[in-house]
């Protein structure tokens, strides 16, 4: 399988409208890799999206990616539902009559359940139902889906309304999560990963500067991981390759540092190889 990163931004993409500084001007004019669009990626194998975020359309039209096959939602945040309306796409609308592309959309237990409460999610997936144009697969806890042959397994966070991903293929895996980590302490199963993909967390201190960003007694630490705390997190985990992603555009770091301190961090032997992903990454696992 081959994960493609699609988008690579938190709840807030690069660049933020009317912010000046260095790192949003060069998102604005140089583009990827300095600009992120909001959380999704897509794994080529199973065919499947994870997340759609504001800039989906954007990004499948970016990277060339006609129907999506299958997608499955994290979480019913804002960042990871509001661009839904790309299964519109799956109509054709200047022909008739016409065959729409259906695409299968999974939803973990508690994902279903909020949809149905925030966002209007469960309304507008229903509504493309009706018009053939997905169908909605609501999952229990512990069951997985095989697509392609890689075996996708949802499994809840400590923020339990939050799931992350084991993707198996034979004897490779990868880790997906893509935003949630606060409090989270990953189990056995998925220690020693082939690829671990995972929100970076919030940067409350300049990784270059050693400068604290964030007052320690902001609220925001009360429901957010810091970037030390998901670093302890895959220190646990203890994959072959781990890959941060869900990269806020507040944090205020550019590509340019974050592939520095990669470095560092992979040198440091603690990680596995660590990267800072970009819009349009591709990994093969
Ligand atoms: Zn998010």
């Amino acid at each position: 399988m081959q994960i493609e990163f699609l988008g690579t931004g938190g709840a807030i993409a690069t660049p933020v409208p009317g912010l000046m500084d260095s790192m949003n001007v060069k998102a604005r004019t140089l583009g990827v890799p300095y600009s992120r669009y909001g959380p999704c990626l897509f794994v080529h194998g199973p065919d499947l999206l994870i997340d759609t975020p504001e800039e989906a359309r954007l990004a499948l039209d970016r990277a060339d990616i006609a129907h999506v096959p299958n997608c499955i939602y994290s979480h019913w945040h804002p960042d990871h539902v509001l661009g839904r309306r790309i299964f519109e796409l799956n109509r054709h609308w200047g022909v008739w009559p016409d065959e729409p592309y259906c695409t299968q959309v999974y939803l973990p237990q508690q994902v279903a359940i909020d949809a149905r409460i925030y966002q209007g999610l469960y309304e507008t997936l229903s509504f493309h139902q009706s018009k053939g144009l997905v169908r909605i697969h609501e999952l229990h806890d512990g069951d997985t889906i095989t697509l392609n042959d890689v075996m996708i397994t949802p499994f809840r966070l400590t923020q339990d309304y939050a799931y992350g991903f084991v993707l198996a293929q034979h004897k490779t895996r990868a880790l997906i999560v893509p935003d949630e980590l606060f409090a989270w302490q990953p189990p056995s199963f998925i220690h020693g990963v082939d690829l671990a993909v995972i929100a970076s967390g919030i940067f409350e201190v300049n990784p270059r500067t050693g400068l604290r960003r964030i007052p320690a007694d902001h609220p925001i630490f009360e429901s957010e991981a810091t970037f030390a705390q998901t670093l302890q997190m895959v220190e646990q985990i203890q994959p072959r390759r781990v890959i941060f992603t869900h990269i806020e555009a507040v944090d205020m770091i550019d590509h340019d540092e974050l592939q520095t301190l990669g470095r560092q961090l992979t040198a440091a032997g603690c990680y596995g190889e660590v990267t800072f992903a970009w819009d349009t990454l591709r990994v093969e696992c």
